[in-house]
């Protein structure tokens, strides 16, 4: 068997084509970085949810879960920093007719020009720091040009004319009520953490968390990202996994590192493959955050931000009891004093992590059959977060058969995600399956009705074994079961 390459465009036109994610609006010719799930999607997407917030929530006595609004008070965005300081800065190239985001700019120069730590380096970083702090963006588009810097997508690498420089502010702001007083604003949250952090007192008050504890929680968030592309890597509506582990401000570096290798150890988990993920520092911080860490994953096009593990002292919570004049302190025993808590954060891209999960799990083989070579595609994904957890064929169209099948299907449906098929040839439907990443598929055949046992394919190595119908629900189970991950995670 041999594994051939896949490309992004394969990624993106398989998705399509098997019911995994679908451009948004299509018919009236799609909207830019929104997308859809399919029929098939939505299971992968929420098998890769429950792997998480069980993982989070379930196993872990010191976190609880929520889910709280989308729309906040417009004061939560003043307190947080986003309405004055979630912006981007963008440069504006003649020749490509496009913008570029100048921290990602900066970062492929240096990866590209200046690879190594050399004085000029630190030199160029320290004077964009300080223009950046003043504000003196003009100096920085007068610097971008002197450096000749070469726009990304420029074809000919001698011209090249950065001609504006702009900030961005990333929120989306909506009125509320048809004529909205331009004071109040509303925004479609950009994160989930302020939802955490304003509920912080209510789940203080009505459970038994103390210090040090989480709260996680999954939900929407929006963002309008100027570069949007690359499929579900930068969408303008997404979902993030967040959770906000509340500490003690003297352990902030215990914490930190606590969850760099609790969340790397369940990304191994998944099985996508150790050189897949690395960690990477920030040089810019956020501004809410004092030391901050990628996980990067390799996708198709290189490392990439794939979750986010923060720390980010106590901003919020001081910037909210500033804002609410709620306090937001808790009692050290020890000192007999209180206390801001301090807080770790873990981020993770729910559709980055679907991006991630099905790119590395789409392959191409080549298979003998005999005497004849075919190819296969073959989507091979964890069994845990497979949408279909086993197809159900009578092996022809006979009346028999199908009953048979069908009493199958029937029973086991509510322990399962199945799939009944009868059209076409057995190979067809397993190619079919094979490509949308079921696991097993269950046959019915003329020596069923005399031996009530069916026969079992497994998609990735092909094999086939014989088991009594009463087995079948416990051979599902053993196969597909997330109880697997779980104990990886041990
Ligand atoms: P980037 O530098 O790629 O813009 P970020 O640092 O702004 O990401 P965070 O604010 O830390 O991202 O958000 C946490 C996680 O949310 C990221 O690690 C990523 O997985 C996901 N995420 C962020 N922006 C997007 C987006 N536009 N589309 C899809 N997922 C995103």
């Amino acid at each position: 068997m041999k594994n051939n390459k896949i490309s992004f465009k394969e990624i993106v036109s398989h998705a399509k084509q098997y019911g995994f994610v679908f451009p948004s609006s299509e018919i009236y010719d799609g909207i830019n970085a929104i997308y859809d799930y399919g029929q098939y999607g939505i299971y992968l997407k929420n098998n890769i949810k429950e792997y998480w917030w069980k993982s989070m929530i379930q196993i872990n006595e010191n976190i609880i879960g929520l889910d709280t609004s989308i729309l906040m008070h417009p004061n939560i965005w003043k307190a947080s920093g986003h309405v004055s300081k979630f912006k981007e800065i963008f440069l504006y190239n003649e020749e490509t007719k496009s913008s570029y985001r100048l921290d990602l700019l900066i970062e492929n120069y240096f990866k590209t020009n200046l690879k190594k730590e050399t004085k000029l380096k630190h030199k160029l970083r320290k004077y964009l720091d300080k223009k950046l702090k003043r504000n003196e963006t003009y100096k920085i588009l007068k610097l971008i040009n002197k450096i000749k810097l070469i726009a990304p997508k420029h074809k000919n690498n001698k011209l090249t004319k950065w001609t504006k420089i702009y900030e961005y502010n990333l929120m989306f702001k909506i009125p509320l009520k048809e004529h909205e007083h331009e004071k109040k604003k509303f925004y479609l949250r950009p994160e989930t953490a302020q939802g955490i952090f304003t509920n912080f007192l209510n789940v203080l008050n009505t459970s038994k968390m103390k210090i040090p504890f989480g709260i996680a929680q999954i939900g929407k968030v929006f963002r309008k990202e100027i570069i949007a592309r690359q499929f579900l890597f930068r969408m303008r509506e997404f979902e993030q996994m967040e959770m906000q582990f509340f500490i003690h401000p003297n352990q902030e570096e215990k914490w930190l590192e606590y969850w760099k290798k609790k969340r790397l150890k369940w990304h191994l988990s998944l099985g996508l493959g150790k050189k897949k993920y690395r960690f990477y520092e920030h040089e810019q911080l956020a501004h809410y955050a004092k030391k901050a860490y990628d996980i990067q994953f390799k996708f198709t096009f290189g490392f990439k931000e794939l979750e986010g593990i923060h720390s980010r002292t106590n901003f919020d919570l001081k910037n909210h009891e500033k804002y609410s004049k709620k306090r937001f302190r808790v009692f050290d025993k020890e000192k007999k004093t209180v206390y801001i808590p301090y807080i770790i954060e873990t981020s993770v891209g729910l559709d980055r992590m679907f991006l991630a999960v099905f790119s590395s799990a789409l392959k191409k083989e080549t298979i003998k059959d005999t005497d004849t070579k075919k190819e296969r595609i073959i989507l091979k994904l964890n069994p845990a977060l497979s949408p279909i957890k086993a197809a159900i064929f009578p092996l022809i169209r006979d009346k028999r058969l199908i009953s048979y099948a069908k009493d199958i299907y029937q029973n086991l449906n509510l322990d399962f995600i199945l799939i009944y098929e009868e059209n076409d040839s057995i190979g067809k439907r397993y190619r079919r399956q094979d490509a949308i990443g079921t696991p097993i598929c269950v046959t019915i055949d003329f020596q069923t009705l005399k031996d009530k046992c069916v026969t079992l394919r497994f998609r990735d190595k092909m094999l086939q074994k014989r088991v009594l119908i009463k087995d079948l629900k416990r051979e599902i189970k053993k196969e597909t079961s997330m109880n697997q991950l779980f104990k990886l995670l041990r």
